[in-house]
């Protein structure tokens, strides 16, 4: 038996990622059990792949905290005598598992790619070396395993299939010395690299010798998408951007982005090993034959100082200014 902990977005409806764990969990077992801890979910949209569904509500102060869900969790899971434990990898999700390895006692395996039961063990493939290789390793059975989300294609629920739903009754009180206080969304000079949907990248072409780096409308078309901005090592070296938004072999590596806009990049074969796994890349580029344009989905060959301002007038007529509204308005576009 498996079990999957089902990612939920504001603890009310399952992300996509939540299929795609249920999906990677028939390889494990015969029979995969789904838990969701929610604060409101509407039951008759869970369909899922699986053989049962465990429900926990808890407050909607209460869910955004990790020791809560661990707590929950492990009652819950003390009752069970379930193999591995598989979760989608997220900040909040790699603190439940290893939460949960810890008061269970058992071995915690963190940004796999795959895994397949062989016999009386799980064989595990992950990324070593920034994504350079592959390290095949072997696990126990009864291990939690977080998956690299990267490697969780969206997929949508295709069953109709309602499972059976429990629901579970558990006092879990967490730790009394964690409080929620508010939510606040973050601006686009909050949000880490790696952890935003939308990423705008500069590189040496915003460079101007004068100074006038026009970073002003940069910053416009970050508002509008609300996304963090990196750059490229040259950007980097030119003080464009700090030292730790560099994207590349010797930076970051974009693995949560849905898109990536990269504005005056040439596209170094170091620059795209930052941007292998984003999902769409808008270039902005003056040189029609930039390498950047063979990964690109959308194209604009182009002065940047001229496709800017223009790609923030379209945004803002067309959704506003909501970043999601706009992501999706870019996706569908790319
Ligand atoms: C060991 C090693 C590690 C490295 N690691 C990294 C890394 O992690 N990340 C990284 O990015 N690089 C890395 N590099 C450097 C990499 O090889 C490239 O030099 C670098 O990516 C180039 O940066 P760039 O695209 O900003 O600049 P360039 O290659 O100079 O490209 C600038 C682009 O801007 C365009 N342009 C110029 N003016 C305009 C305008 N007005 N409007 C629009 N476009 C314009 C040009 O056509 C050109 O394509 C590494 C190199 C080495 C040797």
């Amino acid at each position: 038996m498996t079990l999957c902990y089902i990612p939920l977005l504001d603890g009310k409806q399952i992300k996509p990622e939540g299929y795609a764990l249920v999906e990677q969990a028939k390889k494990l077992g015969d029979s995969v059990t789904a838990f969701i801890i929610h604060c409101g979910i509407d039951e008759q949209t869970i369909r899922l792949d699986c053989e049962d569904v465990h429900l926990i509500e808890l407050p909607e102060k209460q869910w955004p905290i990790s020791s809560i869900h661990i707590e929950a969790f492990r009652s819950f899971q003390e009752k069970r005598t379930d193999e591995a434990i598989l979760f989608s990898s997220s900040p909040m999700a790699n603190e439940i598992a290893a939460g949960l390895a810890f008061k269970l006692d058992r071995p915690l395996v963190n940004n796999v790619m795959d895994a397949v039961r062989e016999n009386q063990h799980l064989s595990i493939k992950k990324e070593v070396y920034g994504g350079k290789a592959c390290l095949y390793d072997e696990t126990g059975l009864c291990s939690i395993i977080t998956y690299d989300s990267a490697f969780l294609p969206p997929v949508k629920s295709e069953t109709d299939r309602r499972a059976p739903a429990f629901h579970l009754h558990i006092k879990a009180e967490g730790n009394a010395n964690i409080r929620f206080i508010e939510k606040k969304k973050l601006g686009w000079e909050e949000i880490g690299l790696t952890e935003a949907a939308c990423v705008i990248g500069i590189g040496r072409g915003v460079y101007s010798l004068d100074g006038n780096n026009r970073l002003d409308m940069i910053k416009e078309l970050a508002k509008v998408f609300n996304a963090p901005v990196g750059g490229s090592k040259v950007a980097d070296e030119l003080k464009l951007v700090p030292k730790e938004r560099r994207i590349g072999s010797s930076g970051v590596s974009l693995d949560q982005a849905d898109i990536y806009i990269a504005i005056g990049i040439s596209g170094s074969s170091q620059h795209l090993d930052g941007i292998k796994n984003v999902k769409h890349i808008l270039a902005i580029n003056i040189d029609p034959a930039a390498p950047i344009f063979k990964r690109a989905d959308l194209g604009i060959v182009s002065d940047f100082k001229e496709a800017v301002p223009q790609l923030v007038e379209i945004i803002k007529n067309k959704s506003g200014v909501n970043n999601s509204e706009n992501i999706s308005h870019l996706k569908a576009s790319v």
